[in-house]
This record gives structure tokens, sequence and C-alpha cells, in this order.
């Protein structure tokens, strides 16, 4: 099932598939915030910048990201099974090493009670690390599903099977999602998005440049083993058919740079109206089969021009075609969870061929990840039970305020904004909610069953519960105190619909966030994490909401202009950096992104000024207050990345690459040009006039 819309730090796959659902959190008051001066202030000594790390022979004012972290990146190699390694994914391997040592240690105890959230952790995980018996199974695990698809008699039917394949979280040409309306925040409604691609874009299928060419020949001869595997005997044919099908689904789906446009993805539809548009799929079936039928007043349709294509597709494709495409892509959600032949040839693709990994994790690693994925928020219970200090809360709630303060203040000033549009943009930071840590209520999986034996069936019995939480919102009122991330998450994301800011217990941590040192550091890193998390409420997108997440234009026309005068040259100036040798950033694509950086940064700044109330900093390992705030944001995102996974990201990811989130958007900030001389002629100087300042 497609996950809500909200805007995170990083791309969640980065770290894993955690795929966590959640719930709920206390919200801290941000009216009328305390100004500032009352800050965490620690009279401490530490810098908490990793001057080991500076690279001498590299200018800061010609690179200051590779100067920051250059002996870090000369001496660091990515793990042989991590597409990328940095800051994000050093912290997000410390939590998967600590959920490990969490269910070792309760699968050590034997009176844990029958059906405890304990006991299903426990259960779900020796499913997982049980190899005699996945091999034993081979594929028969998948046989019923297999069946299901081989009885189909019609076209009418796959109404009923798309509809199925939901409850158990496999891709399918229409992708349904359970979520607020843009349109009214109270209401929880479903809505229908593209989706049925096994490439991770429709580029993949599309663009003509050799590396792509080259994946799309290893997919379908990875289509072509698999289906082997699993008795096919006319593998080699399906295998092509499996390709062109998805090759048409791609030609009719929205780029995502379109997808992120919340007025033109938003088009709620009647059931007659639905009918209108795809004549040649059972409606009426499918909103039955899916426990949609009088649960939602219409249904939210992300493209309805895909929706007419897929219909034309839907009636020109043969019944037979349909079959073997819905097939393999049952086969392919569940190999990871089959006997070996079929994990490791489903690695030999997704993980080497696609993002370029070696080799696979340890299996405890997939095992605890996939318990994650499933079930997180109950592994997130004990997790926070052991590793999160309260007193971090209470530190970073104020350093929260201080950004909401910083972030008041600065409204006032702003050129590119009119009177009326400040009035709104204050209201909205009146009500932005904030959830530091982890949820006050934790989510209850009573109803869910667990099998020692049963891998496959307990991937699929979390999908169906989580699939009936989610049906079971609509016609209810919204659950404010849900999460969308695990507290072993290390990210954070602002939520629209919600105008609310998450940051999970496991960000809280160096280099984002160091208890003992001096603040500067901090400002740089989780402040600026803070900053950019509030920025999404004013981002290109987030802008369109209202104070209570209503999709609603609250600007003038004036500032439009002004607003769109500037996310342009940021475009311009995101689109010139290039990671890989023929392929650049899509300053488009990454443009919220880059706005949440530029403008958290700047916040942070601001921020940091406030909490000094005047005084001077102290200098701390030869390096100013200013200078360490600069520090610490770029240290925070030191990282390398194989270049297939940096084409993926290039692709599909909405955040630019590490080194140009670092220099990018220090080199608009004027601040950062005082704290370390750049000058005319310096790589990183920008001319005051080129410089995109929006907060
Ligand atoms: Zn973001």
């Amino acid at each position: 099932m497609k996950r809500l819309m909200t805007r995170t730090l990083i791309a969640a796959a980065v770290l894993t598939q955690m795929t966590g659902n959640a719930n709920a959190e206390a919200t801290i008051p941000t009216t009328n915030a305390p100004a500032t001066q009352n800050t965490p202030s620690k009279t401490n000594s530490i810098s908490g910048i990793s001057l080991e790390n500076i690279d001498d022979n590299v200018r800061a004012q010609d690179d200051f990201y590779t100067y920051v972290n250059g002996k870090w990146l000369k001496n660091t190699e990515i793990p042989a099974d991590k597409s990328s390694w940095g800051s994000f994914n050093e912290l997000a391997e410390k939590s998967l090493n600590q959920l490990h040592s969490i269910i070792d240690s309760e699968t050590q105890k034997k009176d844990l009670p029958a059906g405890s959230i304990k006991q299903k952790i426990v259960d779900f995980y020796a499913s997982y690390m049980d190899e005699a018996t996945l091999e034993k199974l081979g594929i028969t695990p998948l046989n019923p599903e297999f069946a299901r698809i081989d009885a189909l008699q019609n076209k009418k039917q796959l109404a009923t099977l798309i509809a199925h394949l939901s409850t158990i979280d496999v891709g399918a040409p229409l992708e349904l999602g359970i979520g607020q309306d843009s349109k009214d925040s109270t209401k929880v409604v479903a809505g229908l998005d593209q989706g049925g691609l096994g490439l991770p874009d429709r580029d993949y299928y599309l663009k003509d440049d050799e590396k792509l060419k080259t994946t799309r020949e290893k997919y379908v001869a990875y289509i072509e083993k698999m289906l082997t595997m699993s008795g096919d005997a006319a593998a080699k044919k399906h295998a092509g058919e499996i390709l062109a099908l998805e090759t048409e689904i791609a030609k009719i789906q929205w780029t995502k740079v379109e997808n992120r446009d919340p007025v033109k993805t938003y088009n709620p539809m009647t059931l007659n109206k639905l009918k209108v548009l795809a004549p040649h799929f059972d409606w009426t079936r499918y909103l039955v089969d899916a426990e949609l039928q009088g649960k939602t007043p219409y249904l939210v349709i992300g493209q309805p021009s895909y929706i007419k294509g897929f219909d034309r597709l839907l009636e020109k494709t043969p019944l037979d075609v349909w079959k073997v495409y819905f097939k393999w892509h049952v086969l392919s959600s569940f190999a990871s969870q089959l006997s070996k032949s079929y994990v490791d040839e489903r690695f030999a693709f997704f993980g080497t061929t696609l993002r370029g990994v070696p080799e696979n994790e340890l299996r405890w690693k997939r095992a605890v990840k996939t318990v994650e994925a499933e079930i997180g928020q109950g592994l997130g219970q004990l997790y926070v039970e052991q590793y999160f200090p309260a007193d971090n809360k209470a530190r970073m709630e104020k350093l929260v305020s201080n950004l909401i303060a910083a972030y008041r203040q600065s409204i006032n000033t702003l050129d590119w904004m009119g009177d009326n549009s400040k009035k709104e943009a204050q209201k909205k930071l009146d009500k932005l909610a904030v959830k530091i840590g982890y949820p006050n209520k934790w989510r209850n999986y009573d109803q869910l069953e667990i099998k020692r034996d049963e891998l496959v069936g307990n991937v699929m019995r979390s999908s169906q519960f989580e699939y009936q939480r989610q049906i079971n919102k609509l016609g209810k009122p919204v659950d404010r105190d849900e999460w969308g991330m695990t507290p072993q998450t290390v990210n954070a994301y602002y939520n629209p619909s919600m105008n609310e800011i998450v940051f999970p217990a496991a960000i809280l941590q160096p280099p984002f966030f160091h208890a003992d040192a001096d603040d500067a550091v901090n400002y740089g890193g989780i402040g600026a994490v803070i900053g950019h998390e509030i920025s999404h409420g004013f981002d290109d997108q987030g802008s369109q909401f209202d104070e209570v997440g209503n999709l609603r234009n609250w600007w003038t026309a004036e500032d439009h202009k002004n607003f769109a005068a500037k996310t342009k040259a940021l475009v311009a100036q995101y689109n010139a950096y290039s990671p890989v040798k023929g392929y650049n950033v899509n300053g488009e694509l990454t443009l919220g992104e880059n706005i949440a950086d530029n403008s958290g940064l700047a916040i942070a700044y601001k921020a940091y000024q406030l909490s000094l109330g005047g005084k001077t900093a102290p200098v701390i390992d030869g390096l100013t207050g200013d200078q360490r705030l600069y520090f610490g944001w770029a240290q925070v995102w030191r990282s390398k990345t194989r270049e297939p996974q940096e084409i993926m990201y290039l692709k599909t990811d909405p955040h630019s690459p590490a080194k140009f989130r670092g220099d990018g958007a220090l080199a608009n900030q004027p601040h950062f040009y005082d704290a370390f001389g750049v000058k005319d002629g310096d790589k990183m100087y920008l001319k005051p006039d080129q410089r995109v300042i929006m907060w």
C-alpha cells in the first residue's frame, strides 16, 4: 500500500527498506514559543567537530565539503554489503545492531507471554533465520497466489486480483493509498496512483543511454532466470512479454517531476466518473473487493491520463500476458523470503546490478530489517526503553523552540512575501506540531498472527494487518498521534496534511546531535535538520498547504512571482551539479529538498545567533562559533555512494547527492562567506546577485 506523502530528510531507501508506519507522540506547544535566550547552552568546551577528517590540501573556499571531510572520503571504503556509506548509514547500522541485541536477548527468555509483541518479534525473526525450513519449502509458499492468478477467467476479474494484491503489498498498475484528503485534512479518503513497474523509474525503460540499456537487458535476463527456476517452460517468451508490458506502463506514467504537483495530482472521482474514464476496468467489483465500498466519498486519482492509458492497455493486452505479469510481480515481491537460490538471484539483480553492491547482507541483518519493515512500531517500543535517554528529548525541544522563534522573526523580514501572506505564514508556524523521539501510544498488534515456521505467511499477514489498519481509518477522525516512521529510523519528516515535523529518536545522536558539545555544532547539525523540516511547510509544494494542512492557495500573485524567480535560480544552480559523468542533478525533482536545505541552514544560523543573546561565541579548537556551525553542517553530509546507486538516486530521489547538499546550500549563505573569507575567484564563490536567499 502506498504511503502518505511526507517530505523526508533523506531517501528512506538509503538505509533499509524500513517501511514502518506508526503511532503517536506529544506535541510541544509552538505558539508563543519562548524567545530563544534560554537556549540549552552548555558551557562545554568540546567542539563536536571531527577535525581529524580535514584535508588541508583542499581550500575551504573552493570546496568546503571536501575540505571538512577529505580524509574521511579518502580513507573510507563503502562496506561490501552497502550501496552507500556515510553519517546516516553509520547510525542506521548502529540501530540495526541495537535491534539485533534486543531480539537476541528476548529470544533467550523462555517465559514470554504467548501472543505478546515480544513473542511475535522473536517468532518473526526466527522464521527468517530458519534456513532449513525455507530450503524445504522452496517456492511452495507462493503456490496459493499463483493458483489464484491461474484461475482468472476474464479480464473483469483483474479488478479482484488488483484489490487482493494491495492487501499483501504486491505492486500493481494501480496503487491504493489511504490518507488525509488534501483539501479537507480532517477527512481520511482513499486514492489511486500509478504503479506496476519492476524497475525504479520509467526512465529505466524509456531512456537509451548505455547504462540504462544494459540494466534493462539484465532485468529481462533476471526475469527469465527466475521464471525458469519457478518451473515456467516458456520463461524466455514470458520475460519478453513482461518487459514489453512494463514498458507500455512506463510510457503512460507521469514523471517524478510531474508527480510533485499537489494540485494536478488531486483529482477526486466518483464511481460514475471512473467508469467513464476507464470503462474496461470493473470499478464496482474493485471497490467491493478492496473493502472501500461505502467508506470513501470518492477516489483521489493521482494521474487521470494514466488511468485512461491503463484502460487501453487493459483492453489490448491478452489475459494470459496479464497473468504472466502478475505472477512475476508476486514472485519478485517475495523472492527475498524464499529459499537461497531465489534470494541470491534477486540480490544479484536488485543489489548488484541496480545498486552496485557486491555482497548481500548477513542473514541476521536482513532478518532484523524485515521484522522492522513489518512490525517496526512494536520493535520501537523496546528500542526506546533501552536506547533513548530522556534528557535528549528536553534539549531537543528547546532547540526546536529556538528554530521556530528564528523563523518567526525571519518571516517579517522576507523580501518575497507580502504582508498578508506573512500573517498566514505566522499562523502556519503557530499551528506547527512537533513530535520528538517516539510515539506516546504504541501500536497494538493483538490481531496479527505470527508463526515460527512461516516467513512468507508472516510477511503477508503483516501486510494484511497493515491494510486493515489503513482501511479502518476511513470515515473516522484523523489520528494526530500517528507516526510515519519508527523511533529507530535515522531520518526525519514534514507532513503537509498534518502540518507537523517529526524527529525519530535515532537521529538524535552525533554527528547530528552531540549531547556534550558546545551549541554551534548542534545548530549546524540537528538545528539545520529541524530548520529543513520546518521549511518544507514553505517550499514549492508545502507552501500550497495552509496552517491546518489543507491544499489552499494563501499566496498573492505577487508572492508567486517573487518566489518563482528564486526557485528558478535554485533549479539552475542544482541542474549544473554532476556527481556521475553524463548524469546531472535534476534541479526540478530536487527543488523542494534544496529549498529545505538552504532555508534550514540559514535559519539554523539565525537561531544560533539568537541563542548567543549578543555574546560572542567562544573559540574552540581554533574555530569561531560561526565556523563550527558550518563545519557541523558539512560533516553530517559526509558520504560515499556506488555509481549504479547514485544513478538510481538521480532518477528517483528528490534529494540532491550529499556533496551538493553540503556545498550547494553553503554557496548561498552570506555568513559562510564571512566566516571563511570566501572571495571572488574562489570556486565556492557566487556573486551576491546569484545567491538564492529564501530566508
Ligand atoms: Zn526534506
